[in-house]
Formats: C-alpha cells, structure tokens, sequence
C-alpha cells in the first residue's frame, strides 16, 4: 500500500503537493479527470473511482433522517420507564440502576433464535437451524437521543458494553462469529427511531469475514506485514486520538466511507480495555458528528470488523480489527449487485480532506442546553395523576391536573384539543391532550426570546390526555407519559398565576406583535384560541415591551 497503481502510472502520494498527485488534478476546474481503478487489499476488490462533472465531493448530501421516521418522538419499548414491554434483559450499564444508562436486550425481532442451539451440528450440509444469538444495545434511555448526542464517555460505555457482551459471547463454543453492527435511519434499516445497536452472534463464518482474512493473510505472507498496521495515511487521514485513526480508506467502496482504525495491532476488538473504548467513545463521536454536519444527517451503518472467535491462533499475526461507518449517499445499482464491484464518484483524499476540515458547530439541541438543567433523577410521576375519578366538566379534569402538576413543581398546560367530525359542528371536544409547559420543539429563536421570558421549550414528553367517558356524561384522564427530560423542583408553591402565558403563547403574542397585530386583537386571538384564557391587556402591554427589548438585545448579540 506504499506505492499505488493510477490510471496505469506508478505516482507517489508521499508528497500530496507534487504536481502529480490526484489532489492537485482534481484542483484543476477545468479538468474532468478520466475514472480510476484502485484495488482494496482487505477486501480484495476493484473499486471504479468516476467523479462526476457537475458535482463536487462537499455538494455530496444524504436525505436527512430527522423526520423520516413517524414515531420519532412517541415513547418506546426500548424508553426508560417501558422496560417491563420491551423483550428480556441480559445486562444494564450501571449494573442494577433503575436509571440505566445503556440496556442490552434480547432482540425483540429476533433474526435467529436462541432456542435451538439443541444439539447444533455444522456437519456440511446446506440447510442449518437457525440458531443463534441476536441482542439489541439500547444506547440511551431517552428516545430522541441518538449515539452522536452522548457524552464521548457514554459512547465510550456503549463500546465497552458490546465488548463484554462479546466476552459472554465466547463461552458459548456454538457461537463462531459475532457481528456488531447499527442501522441509523430507516433507509439504513433501523426499525427503531430510538438510539440502538445490534449483536448478532452466529453459528457460522461468514464468507466475507473469511474472504477478509485470507486476503489480509495473502498480505502478510507477500509483505510480513499486517495490512491494516501499513495503512499509509498521508492524506487519507481524518483525525487520530491516543489509540485510534479515523480515516478514508484508499480504496473506499462508497463515498465518505470511513474506518476507524486501532493504532495498535490487534485481531479481536474485545481485547479493548476500558481506557481503549472512552477513547474509542470520543473518536466515534467526533467522526459521526463531522458526518452527519457535513453530509445532513443521512442514514448510515457502521459494522465492528473483528475476527472469528474460534480461529487457531494462526490469525493473531495478521488479523487488524477495524470499524467501517458508510453513510447512505447513492443507491446500490445493478452493477454493485452484479459485480460485487463498486463506483464511488468521491475520491477518498477529497472525502478525507472535507471531513478533517469540517468544523462541526454546537447544534441547536446543544443550545438549548444553556440554562437547561437535564434531569439528574429520573421520576415517574404516573401514579400522582392516575385517577379513576370521573371529572364533572373538561373544566375541572384540566384544573385538577393543574394543581398536581403544581404540586410537583412543573406547568401543565393544553397542548391539543381535537374535535371529532361531527362533534365539532355542536361544538364539543373529544380529547384533550396535556403537556408540560416545557413540551414542543425548541426554536432557536422563539426560545432564545423565551429563555429571556421565562420559558425554556426542551421537547419535554410528559402527556395526560383527558376524554369524555363513553355512554356517559364526565371526563377521565390519563397518563400517556409520565416522565420529564429536564429538572423538575419540587416545591409547594408553583409558577403558575393567573392571566400567565405559557411559552407558546407568547410566541404567538411575539409573531402577531411583529405582523403588527393591535394588542386588542392579540388578546382576542388569545382567548378564542384557549378559552380559559385570563390574560389581561395590560399583561399584553408589558410582553410587548419585553419581547422588543429582547428583541434588541438579540440583535444586538448578534451583531457582535
Ligand atoms: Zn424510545
Ligand atoms: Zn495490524
Ligand atoms: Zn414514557
Ligand atoms: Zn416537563
């Protein structure tokens, strides 16, 4: 991997600023380089490298996941507080806590079952039982969080957990391979929105996971070198951390494809130790979140490439485990399925130099931890406002969530009224759904006047809904979530007074105030909106005067 083959000459990458080498071709606007053979040693395979014209490696974006999948923000089975439907446990990280941080299950959907490891036999043939282990490492109790969200510690922890499930793994001697692997995004095959990843341990070798071997032993016996420590980095480089590279490799089959490389030599990648995977952690955070910035968040895979559990030992020499992360940026066409070959239209410096360059900005969810305290105990407050009661009105099932919500130190307030079809011409309500006051999407700039004003929107999943009882007159309420994603401080006197505004009417007050609503109107469409509105004029008056201060200030700032 010293010297590589391009375009039929012997060219150096020694010197990336030699007139010869591929980055400076590319430099050049008006040349349209002519495609490109490389071969990848680990995986012995031709890659095509065919740049396309009209389109430069940084405009390379993928569909973001963000709002691909439809039960983003509805509570799951893998959720802290759901653990009794979710499918077995096999450990918790801390061990014991019910505030768990990272849970491995039995994969509820199982691929292969753990049940017929009955007298498993590999005897040649072509039909086996379909044994085998699959676990689901469900890596942060709450939902919306995703692994790139974690403290580099945390995503350390989720290493390490899939290392000492593997570590379990081995003394089973039916199991000959473990593949950790996770789906980000639907396109990517995540049949969950909530943050996890697979184990799958089998009773076989795959043939890729051979095929790889032999062709690193080839190496090795060619050169006496492992072909993973003769990685020549140069500029294939992304970024290194005290025990691993994040790079690009040579021969990369798909575009910004990235490995994760130990810096030392070893075969198995549950040989890490704990200071390994918290470095590991921070490497793997840092390079997911230059990815994602640069590329939109697109659907991804990474896969931990280690070797098989029960080789002779012969291996150890040049055996080099790594991770492989491929965002999902083009379509696998027919030629990749016909081949096995691939087109990558991004040249691997190109990809490399983008992601070693990219700065990733603190995001918005990040911001909107300033003056955020997360939750340092996780309540449940479901049995406060589990009740058989049946409320007289809509009226007093609302003022009595009210109270308890006060009671424990949080606002409730009304985040949706739906109206049924027909009911909706007379006038009545199905359900009503309550929230805390710190529920709905945080915007940036509404809650950067909020923060100011008192209310700070985290997207907290706290839910009551309250429905007219069926064949009968009164309401009955219940919990749909009984869990807040912020601190809550208890205390017996509560932040709610009369005529008070929550965080999205004020919004409102806000956007109609710069549409240049008159405040009359403005407290007009606040009370046709919320019926229970107290709101007086004056209160209008001097939220009107606040926003624009704020407003000012902001602009202010940013204009620093
Ligand atoms: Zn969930
Ligand atoms: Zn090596
Ligand atoms: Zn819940
Ligand atoms: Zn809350």
């Amino acid at each position: 991997m010293r010297t590589k083959t391009v375009g039929g000459k012997r060219r150096s990458l020694i010197n990336p600023n030699s007139p010869f080498t591929l980055s400076a071709l590319e430099t050049d606007e008006e040349e349209d380089p002519n495609p490109i053979y490389r071969k990848s040693t680990v995986w012995n395979e031709w890659v095509i490298f065919k740049q396309d014209k009209t389109k430069k490696a940084s405009d390379f974006k993928g569909k973001s996941t963000y709002n691909t999948n439809p039960s983003r923000n509805k509570p799951c089975v893998y959720c802290i507080g759901h653990e009794d439907e979710c499918s077995e446990e096999i450990f918790r990280v801390p061990f014991d806590e019910p505030n768990w941080k990272i849970r491995v299950v039995e994969s509820p959907n199982p691929a292969v079952l753990r049940s017929l490891d009955d007298g498993f036999v590999l005897d040649g043939g072509e039909v086996l039982d379909g044994f085998g282990i699959h676990d689901v490492v469900i890596e942060s109790p709450v939902h919306s969080e995703q692994l790139l969200d974690l403290t580099p510690k945390d995503v350390g922890e989720v290493f390490i957990a899939f290392s000492n499930r593997i570590r379990e793994l081995v003394h089973l001697e039916s199991i000959k391979y473990v593949q950790v692997f996770k789906n980000h995004g639907e396109k990517a095959g995540a049949a969950m929105s909530h943050s996890h990843s697979q184990i799958l341990g089998l009773p076989i070798v795959p043939n890729n996971v051979s095929a790889r071997l032999g062709n690193m032993k080839d190496f090795f016996y060619q050169t006496g070198k492992c072909c993973i420590c003769d990685i020549q980095l140069e500029d294939l480089l992304i970024d290194s951390s005290t025990y691993f590279f994040s790079l690009v490799p040579f021969a990369a089959s798909f575009p910004f494809e990235i490995w994760v490389v130990p810096r030392y030599h070893s075969a198995h990648f549950h040989e890490l130790d704990d200071e390994m995977a918290l470095d590991l952690g921070g490497l793997m955070r840092t390079t997911l979140r230059k990815m994602s910035f640069q590329l939109n968040n697109p659907p991804y895979n990474f896969m931990i490439h280690t070797s098989p559990l029960r080789g002779d030992g012969s291996e150890l020499a040049y055996s080099h485990w790594f991770i492989q992360i491929i965002p999902q940026l083009i379509p696998t066409t027919g030629f990749e399925l016909g081949t096995g070959s691939h087109i990558n239209p991004v040249l691997p410096e190109d990809a490399a130099k983008i992601l070693r360059e990219v700065i990733v900005p603190v995001f918005a969810h990040e911001r909107r931890m300033v003056g955020f305290l997360p939750p340092t105990k996780i309540v449940d407050y479901s049995d406060a406002f589990t009740t058989k009661e049946v409320f007289p009105t809509r009226e007093y099932l609302l003022n009595w969530a009210r109270a308890i919500g006060r009671e424990h130190g949080f606002t409730v307030i009304i985040q949706r009224s739906d109206n049924g079809g027909l009911k909706k011409r007379i006038g009545r309500k199905t359900t009503v759904i309550l929230g805390c006051e710190r529920s709905g999407k945080y915007r940036q700039y509404k809650d950067a006047l909020a923060r100011k004003t008192g209310t700070k929107k985290c997207g907290c999943p706290f839910r009551l809904r309250g429905r007219p009882v069926r064949n009968g007159d009164g309401w009955k309420v219940n919990v749909v979530c009984g869990f807040h994603n912020h601190e809550v401080i208890e205390t017996a006197i509560g932040s709610t007074y009369a005529g008070r505004l929550s965080g999205e009417e004020k919004s409102l007050v806000d956007d109609l105030t710069r549409s240049n609503y008159k405040p009359k109107d403005i407290l007009q469409t606040l009370k046709e909106r919320n019926e229970e509105n107290l709101t007086s004029i004056k209160q209008i008056y001097n939220l009107r005067q606040q926003l624009k201060r704020s407003r000012l200030e902001l602009e202010m700032e940013n204009s620093a």
